[in-house]
């Protein structure tokens, strides 16, 4: 059956993924999105390699390098530069050090945590305690309530703020401690302690970095999906099923197709399926977004005069100012900053944060007086979908929903994790339901 066609509305990383496994499964498919590749892009500025939006992905989740090396990329791969891998936080206005073996918010290793200024004793006291809790369920709940309920408010304020801040551009008051931290709520119904879970599933170190990325930077993997899949550059307005199919509105034209995969994220979804489907519009708009906005700034190296021993810092909440997070793009990463100069990489989710202000706080945290070579802003407003209390059984209900209208199917960031390689594991998953539904073409 080699003439169904998918109409795949989105073309972030999810869309184009979904149009290169449909292709290679035999399928047509055509892709729509006025700006494809969403965030993910790269530009090289004074011999520097930045990137528009995310710069890797955990290497722990396998399916975006898998994408990677099919489409024939695999020796442009390359891990952090883990020999600096460290983290500093800002703590009284001074950067202490991220505590060695800390997962996330588990600590694994007893000394570097015992010798850390990051935390009080009460919190020092309640990471050795949390050991003897006895498993138990509970209810989908706060990350905030449930660091807190482990590990005291501190490590709420300095550990897991600070780092899902980066990740989900969201509050632990609002995010859900089970769909942000399965691992860690696995352990506590399985283990008690999140602690003790942490250390029985560690794995022997395997020589690998944490985080993958791209030599040539992150874009590439959109370039090179982009060769390979059809891209109309324009946006669908509207989206109505036929009798056994569907047809989409782009550009003030209809087209037909058999299968229609939404991977314009959950706010781009709601409005189209709004006049046939109120009920999944409804669901889709309760996931809510927020925003973010990147300022790279690039020095001549002789005028920073920081050693710049780390992959940056993180600012939580009570000593924040205009900047949330800071990668020093040098250190993280081999080759993509000539030694002559210094890149700092400055995250906000406040999408407005002015030049002025990202620059002034980066100068009093560094020390650095002279101007920078250039600076440069991406902003994403409302590309980040909030996991907040609730989200898990939202998700069932949407995919219910969805699995009631023959022929649609979703993909994306806003379901089932958020990270690059969730994107391609969900286009995969979408594509294999697309392929096995074949069969019951109308
Ligand atoms: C600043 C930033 C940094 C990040 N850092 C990391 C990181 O380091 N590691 C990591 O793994 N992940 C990171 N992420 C997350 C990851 O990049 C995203 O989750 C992922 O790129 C989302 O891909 P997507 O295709 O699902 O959605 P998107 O890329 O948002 O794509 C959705 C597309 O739909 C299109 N669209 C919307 N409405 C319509 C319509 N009506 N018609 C046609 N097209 C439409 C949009 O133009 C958009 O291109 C980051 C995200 C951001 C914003």
């Amino acid at each position: 059956m080699g003439s169904m066609k998918v109409g795949v509305i989105g073309g972030g990383i999810t869309g184009l993924s979904c149009a290169y496994y449909l292709g290679q499964a035999g399928v047509e498919a055509t892709v729509f999105d006025p700006a494809p590749g969403g965030p993910i892009g790269t530009v090289t500025i004074e011999g520097c390699i930045l990137e528009t939006g995310p710069e890797s992905w955990l290497a722990a989740k396998p399916w975006a390098e898998q994408l990677i090396r099919e489409l024939g990329l695999g020796d442009d791969l390359t891990g952090s530069n883990d020999a600096r891998r460290r983290t500093y936080v800002l703590r009284d206005g001074r950067f202490v050090t991220l505590p060695e073996g800390l997962q996330m918010v588990a600590p694994t290793k007893i000394m570097p945590v015992v010798e850390s200024e990051l935390f009080g004793w009460g919190t020092k006291i309640r990471m050795g305690l949390e050991i003897f809790r006895s498993p138990k369920t509970l209810p989908d709940r706060s990350v905030s309530e449930f660091v807190a309920d482990h590990f005291g408010p501190e490590a709420v304020d300095y550990l897991a703020e600070p780092l899902l801040a980066g990740v989900y551009g969201g509050s632990p008051d609002e995010l859900s401690a089970p769909s942000v931290l399965p691992k860690f709520v696995e352990y506590e119904q399985k283990y008690g302690s999140i602690v003790v879970g942490t250390m029985r599933d560690k794995r022997p170190p395997s020589g690998r970095s944490i985080f993958m990325s791209l030599k040539s930077g992150v874009g590439t993997l959109i370039d090179a999906l982009l060769q390979r899949v059809q891209v109309v550059r324009t946006r669908v307005d509207s989206l109505a099923p036929t009798e056994g199919g569907w047809r989409l509105l782009a550009n003030g034209q209809w087209h037909e197709f058999d299968r229609i995969i939404l991977a314009c994220g959950a706010n781009g979804s709601a409005p189209l399926v709004q006049t046939f489907n109120p009920d999944l519009a409804a669901r889709l708009g309760e996931i809510p977004y927020t925003g973010s906005s990147i300022w790279t700034f690039g020095y001549n190296r002789a005028d920073v005069h920081h050693p710049l021993d780390a992959f940056g810092f993180l600012v939580p909440k009570p000593e924040r100012g205009a900047i949330m997070a800071c990668t020093w793009l040098g250190s993280k990463w081999l080759g993509r900053v000539p030694d002559d100069k210094a890149v700092f990489r400055c995250f906000s989710t406040d999408v407005d944060v002015t030049r002025e202000a990202a620059q002034a706080e980066l100068h009093k945290l560094i020390r650095i007086s002279a101007e920078p070579i250039f600076a440069v802003n991406h902003k994403w407003p409302m590309s980040m979908p909030q996991y907040t209390v609730g989200h898990s059984a939202r998700v069932g209900e949407i995919e219910d929903l969805v699995n009631g209208i023959p022929g649609l199917f979703l993909a994306g960031n806003a379901y089932n994790g958020i990270g690059i390689p969730d994107c391609v594991k969900s286009a995969q998953t979408a594509v294999k339901a697309i392929t096995a539904s074949q069969g019951n073409q109308g």
